[in-house]
């Protein structure tokens, strides 16, 4: 990090008004309506009021509320009374003034924004997972009562990640998990892509920066080829449209290098395949909407005249949106050198939605719009997963994101009544979806026309019918078999509806055979019965009890007693004759208790002949070299991960001032264990030559080999002792080599 050279305040005054200036210029240039006084109002009374104050990176605080703003007007297109709340935000949180004083500034609207913000400021997550998920229900709440606290607080976030540099690494991990965890999905559902991107980006550079700039230096090597590839392809296609007199921009489309990283990871492709793939996309000028959908398929006839087009792959999301808004023609075709090459169709207006999300229907309003209706049923959602939020925590975070990221499926009643669901949505979700009463009563599916199971999984177009039975009993297994956040809700709801009585009866006799034992009905006692019965929580001994799933009787009376603190003479009196004190562990030597881990410290892994001074979490299993970070557990030992190792981003998003920025420190006489799969073409003596290479050439110790071959293709799995990231990816690369080898990669 470089820090800028310190400013005159003279130099200063004017690097924050040319930034101001700037923010103005934009929303000029913007088609809202010219509200300048108030914005100038507010942009002085948040730099009078952050005066003197100044950001980790050295510059004046004001920068970025100024940063935020202008976030909120040209990348989201939000208008005047959402530039005011972002110049305003940090404002009530870190001075002395109140919402109040906002309020008497600039208005009840303004006010109102500012406070959902500084209700939900300090990062979604504190450091209890409890905490965390209420400030999420907070977030939740304040957006559905106002989408724009939302949308800056996206704004903010951005901006945030684009300075991230100057933060200390574990704060980082932190902040960067989160983001990824929550805010890129976030940003996905409310429909900025844009947005999206760069959070996912921006978290993935500061996760990997060595992945990060190697790929990068691989798009920029491969920039001249692809350019020519590109024009040949596109040269036919505009001439076409330039005949058809249609005004339109046509542009490469960039695939991300986050995105590149995902597909490199999730299908073990090499750069060169993933990167290989080209897309295209023409933006059209319109001013009649009513046009669109036939310019779009004008288009879509011109190519398809000039190149092959792949059956089966071709999406229409002019007639049945995505729910975010998202609106386009996507086709897919041969292009010249035979590969295939996505083309997307969209207008402007569409263009701008697909960027700008939501924010960007409010310019295209038309009436009582469908579009508006389509984001208040997914508030409406939310709303509703609020109003009955989740015991656990954890659970309610995960229930939430899982809605966050779905992609989604289109399915038809009998009726013909259009039902939206995230894909691998089951008839039980539609059948909750559709009322609770159904759902509670149902027993099978009819998908066109005949009849399947409820977990059966649906597909977009599907016609669906619910078949209910009023004798039916719902299960708690079915919960297996969904995915919507509604569903799994409604069904915990209709269950916890369906035991009460059940519980209440349990209950009663529970405070009875208490009462009658002279026992306290105190958490000592309950937990104690609850870890005897093992069951998770009072309703459900209780329920247990009044089903009679269970009984109360005299062998508990001796260990609830000991529980309630009430002591039985004879043992008592037996201890104080072996005249020792008894203390619980010490009677095997336990590990001696690690020194407390700073977290504000890079963490050195060591490992050597002694030991090592960390553990590896089996969920990914990483190995010296390896990108990771530290987790400090309960015993106060640091358990690493891999940092994309999906335990690890719901430890950062939800823990992260346990989190700590790890280097790896390791002689290199540890062995690790590392998983390698293999895949290629079958020839005689294939298999020879690889396991020859590994275990004589390069000396490595190979633990376990499996190997299924049918047909003329092998797979084999191969588990290896190795000292680090370094020596897997060596030994991949010689595999590889090995004539008739298609795949050699390394399986986390
Ligand atoms: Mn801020």
């Amino acid at each position: 990090m470089d820090t800028p050279p310190r400013l005159t305040p003279e130099q200063e005054e004017k690097m924050i008004q040319d930034a101001f200036d700037e923010l103005l210029d934009g929303y000029l240039r913007s088609n809202h309506r010219k509200k300048v006084e108030i914005i100038e109002r507010a942009f002085l009374f948040a730099k009078d009021a952050h005066k003197g104050v100044r950001r980790r990176s050295g510059e004046p605080y004001i920068m970025h509320p100024i940063a935020v703003a202008r976030i909120a007007s040209r990348e989201i297109g939000l208008g005047s009374t959402s530039i005011c709340a972002a110049l305003l935000h940090d404002v009530v949180e870190d001075t002395d003034y109140t919402v109040e004083d906002i309020e008497q500034h600039f208005g009840p609207k303004i006010a109102q924004i500012v406070d959902g913000l500084t209700k939900i400021s300090g990062g979604i997550f504190g450091d209890k997972a409890s905490v965390q998920a209420e400030n999420f229900r907070k977030l939740l709440l304040t957006m559905s009562e106002d989408i724009r606290v939302v949308l800056i607080k996206m704004a903010d976030r951005l901006h945030n990640m684009r300075t991230l540099g100057s933060m200390a690494p574990n704060k980082r991990y932190k902040i960067a998990g989160e983001t990824l965890y929550i805010y890129a999905p976030l940003a996905h559902r409310l429909g900025l892509f844009a947005i999206k991107t760069e959070l996912e980006d921006l978290s993935f550079k500061h996760e990997h920066p060595d992945i990060y700039r190697d790929i990068q230096a691989k798009i920029q090597e491969s920039e001249a080829r692809r350019s020519a590839v590109y024009s040949d392809f596109s040269e036919p296609i505009k001439t076409k449209l330039d005949q058809l007199g249609i005004e339109y921009d046509a542009k490469a489309r960039l695939k991300s290098i986050y995105s590149i990283w995902r597909k490199m990871e999730t299908k073990h492709l090499p750069f060169e395949e993933v990167y290989d793939l080209y897309a295209m996309r023409i933006i059209f000028k319109c001013d009649d909407q009513a046009k669109e959908k036939a310019i779009c398929w004008s288009i879509y006839s011109a190519i398809t005249d000039l190149y092959q087009l792949h059956p089966g792959r071709t999406r229409d999301w002019i007639v049945t949106p995505k729910a975010n808004g998202y609106q386009a023609l996507h086709l897919t075709v041969m292009g010249p050198d035979g590969n295939w090459i996505e083309v997307q169709i969209r207008s402007e207006r569409m263009d701008e939605i697909a960027e700008k999300g939501f924010a960007a229907h409010w310019k295209y309003k038309i009436g009582d719009g469908d579009e508006e209706s389509e984001l208040n049923a997914w508030l409406k959602t939310i709303k509703d997963i609020l109003d009955n939020p989740e015991p656990n925590a954890m659970d309610f975070l995960s229930t939430l994101k899982l809605n966050l990221f779905a992609t989604e499926i289109v399915v038809f009643t009998p009726s013909g009544e259009l039902v939206t669901l995230p894909s691998g949505a089951t008839v039980l979700d539609l059948a909750f979806e559709l009322h609770s009463e159904i759902g509670m009563h149902s027993i099978a599916g009819k998908v066109n026309h005949k009849l399947v199971p409820l977990q059966t999984e649906l597909k977009s177009g599907d016609q669906v019918e619910v078949l209910t039975s009023k004798t039916q009993v719902a299960l708690p297994e079915w919960e297996n078999f969904m995915v919507t956040a509604k569903a799994r809700t409604r069904l915990r709801k209709g269950l916890r509806a369906m035991r009460q009585p059940v519980v209440v009866k349990g209950g009663e006799m529970l405070s009875t055979w208490l009462i009658d034992n002279d026992l306290p009905d105190n958490n000592k006692v309950i937990t104690k019965l609850q870890g005897i019965f093992h069951v998770a929580n009072r309703d459900d001994l209780c329920y247990a009890l009044g089903a009679d799933e269970i009984v109360l009787g005299d062998f508990l009376l001796k260990p609830l007693r000991k529980a309630a603190g009430i002591e039985e003479k004879g043992i008592l009196s037996k201890l104080i004759t072996i005249g020792k004190k008894v203390v619980p562990g010490t009677a095997k030597s336990a590990p001696a208790a690690p020194d407390p881990v700073n977290p504000k410290k890079i963490y050195k892994l060591r490992s050597d002949a002694e030991g090592t001074n960390f553990r590896i979490s089996d969920c990914c299993n990483p190995i010296p070299g390896d990108d990771v970070m530290g987790f400090i557990s309960d015993d106060g030992s640091v358990e690493i991960h891999r940092l994309d190792c999906p335990e690890a981003q719901i430890l950062k998003a939800t823990y992260g001032s346990r989190i700590v920025a790890t280097e790896w420190d390791t002689d290199g006489e540890q062995r690790f264990l590392a998983h390698i799969h293999i895949e290629g073409l079958d020839r005689h003596g294939i298999l020879q030559e690889i396991t020859h290479l590994i275990s004589t050439h390069l000396g490595i110790d190979m633990r376990k080999l499996e190997i299924e071959a049918s047909d003329k293709v092998f797979h084999a799995d191969l588990w290896v002792r190795v000292s680090d990231a370094d020596v897997v990816n060596d030994l991949c690369a010689r595999t590889k080599s090995i004539q008739g080898v298609t795949l050699a990669t390394r399986i986390h």
